[in-house]
């Protein structure tokens, strides 16, 4: 490939079901790459395994992408939450390219580089069993390999079912990974691979090549798992006469669990589906997920979109595996967070909040806007997920209970408590409702409270709260407002 090549990437996901986190960091990665480098970033739909399509995945894959971020520039896009196609290189969808596939494929045969294979699943089990046995390597035995014309042209006549084999050829294969440097691999080693199975069909090898190739994709970015076909891909290649175009690689470390093993379905959430469901803002899963096999080398942590674009760089990214570590995600998200304005958060958040019994239960002046925006300037810099808004702190929203005895601080007495929380009234009906705003509310109760300051704060804030722990009875004053403030007050001192 020549320097001056255009960068274009794609992002191939499978419609077998959702996008999980690694699909996402894939995805990630070509789109950081591509706006890095003025590119385009493309989707290409690979569904040819018809076994495991699911209906609506590529939709909700798709969904998925933007919703985090990652606009499409050509192929399979998504306008009006339809998939639509666009762009001149397509059919971006595999299924809808078999018969280009059938004509590279006949290519193949006619160079003599593939040929008919008829061996039935049985024979080919078999095989593997008496090579196992003889602790061979999995790898046909080439016996269709040299069927005469006559004899493919019969078996096909008769209804024989077959498939098509790419020839490895002798020697040996090479290539660059830019993340895993050169690569040599002996064809001896390789299978040769079908490349078009009995429902005509491409197999996966032969319609990533032949796609990569016409839609003239210069960087191939994917998962490590897919390390050990590219020999035979960068084979393909050669054999169907694009050797000179061969895009480069660039394969990428798995994600692993805790134990360092790669991370599977079984731990529970890996899709974005379940991760947005869980309260996430896109921004902290993007860091996260681009911060796991990507080192920025420096002491930063904390990333928008934009400082990822600029600092991405194939060169920092990493050969081990990077750790899912869900500590760190609440962290970040925590940081993300903190750094959004109150309206971001609550366009956000409401969804969550609607869903919650004690949002239902509230009167409608607790569920209204300007109120919630109250609650999360003050629990703002605590969240570390959108649903965890008033979950702590359910006296915003529904009437307190309080216990008697929460109301005393250390060994004071019930009538010591009662004066403080009486001077409270006092101090509290004397400010007007103008005056009522966070700031003024907290220089008048620390002036009060003097050097004494949990004798005065800690009976207040539990008439307020109900809660051992919340947070500042200024704070919490200033949500609720004069009036439930004043009430709450009562009620506690009638209760002593
Ligand atoms: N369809 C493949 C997958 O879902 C894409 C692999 C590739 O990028 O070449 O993993």
């Amino acid at each position: 490939m020549t320097d001056t090549k255009k960068v274009r990437v794609r992002f191939a996901p499978s419609p077998t079901g959702e996008l999980h986190i690694g699909g996402l960091r894939t995805a990630l990665t070509c789109f950081l790459f591509a706006q890095k480098n003025k590119g385009t970033f493309i989707l290409r739909s690979e569904d040819t395994d018809r076994k495991r399509f699911v209906k609506g995945a590529a939709e909700r894959q798709l969904r998925d992408l933007y919703w985090a971020g990652l606009t499409i520039d050509e192929g399979c896009v998504l306008e009006n939450d339809l998939i639509v196609e666009k762009g001149d290189l397509g059919p971006y969808t595999q299924s809808k390219r078999l018969a280009i596939y059938t004509k590279y494929v006949q290519q193949l045969l006619d160079e003599k580089k593939a040929y008919h294979c008829f061996c039935s699943a049985d024979r080919l089990v078999e095989m593997r069993e008496v090579q196992q046995a003889q602790k061979l390597p999995p790898k046909y035995d080439r016996k269709c390999l040299d069927l005469s014309e006559e004899e493919i042209k019969a078996k096909i006549d008769a209804g024989e079912k077959y498939v098509v084999r790419f020839k490895i050829p002798e020697g040996k294969t090479q290539f660059d990974d830019l993340v895993y440097g050169k690569i040599v691999v002996d064809n001896e080693t390789l299978d040769d691979l079908v490349i078009m199975k009995s429902d005509g069909f491409p197999t996966y090898h032969l319609a990533v090549v032949v796609d990569d190739y016409l839609m003239k994709i210069s960087h191939i970015f994917r998962g490590m798992e897919w390390l050990a076909s590219t020999p035979k891909h960068v084979l393909l290649y050669d054999a169907l006469g694009w050797g000179e175009d061969m895009p480069e690689f660039c394969h990428m470390a798995n994600i692993l669990n805790k134990n360092k093993k790669k991370l599977s379905k079984r731990e529970g959430s890996v899709s974005v589906a379940d991760f947005r469901a869980e309260g996430y803002p896109k921004e902290a899963i993007i860091n996260f997920i681009a911060l796991l096999g990507w080192n920025p080398k420096t002491e930063q942590e904390i990333f928008t979109m934009d400082e990822l674009i600029d600092q991405f760089d194939t060169a920092k990214m990493n050969k081990a595996g990077g750790v899912f570590d869900l500590d760190r995600l609440a962290w970040m998200s925590k940081e993300h967070i903190k750094k959004m304005s109150v309206d971001e958060i609550y366009n956000e958040a409401i969804s969550f909040l609607q869903e919650k019994d004690y949002f239902k239960n509230a009167t409608s002046e607790r569920q209204d806007e300007s109120y919630i925006k109250k609650i999360i300037a003050v629990e703002q810099d605590r969240l570390e997920k959108f649903t965890q808004i008033g979950e702590d702190n359910q006296f915003f929203f529904v009437d307190v209970i309080t216990d008697k005895d929460l109301l005393k601080w250390k060994d004071n007495s019930f009538d010591e408590t009662k004066i403080v929380l009486t001077k409270a009234m006092d101090i509290l009906s004397n400010i007007n409702e103008d005056a009522w705003t966070r700031e003024n509310l907290e220089n008048i109760l620390m002036d009060a409270a003097g050097d004494k300051r949990g004798d005065f704060l800690w009976p207040l804030r539990a008439a307020l709260t109900g809660q051992k722990r919340s947070p500042s009875p200024f704070d919490c004053a200033w949500i609720i407002g004069k009036d439930e403030t004043l009430l709450r007050i009562h009620k506690a001192i009638e209760l002593i």
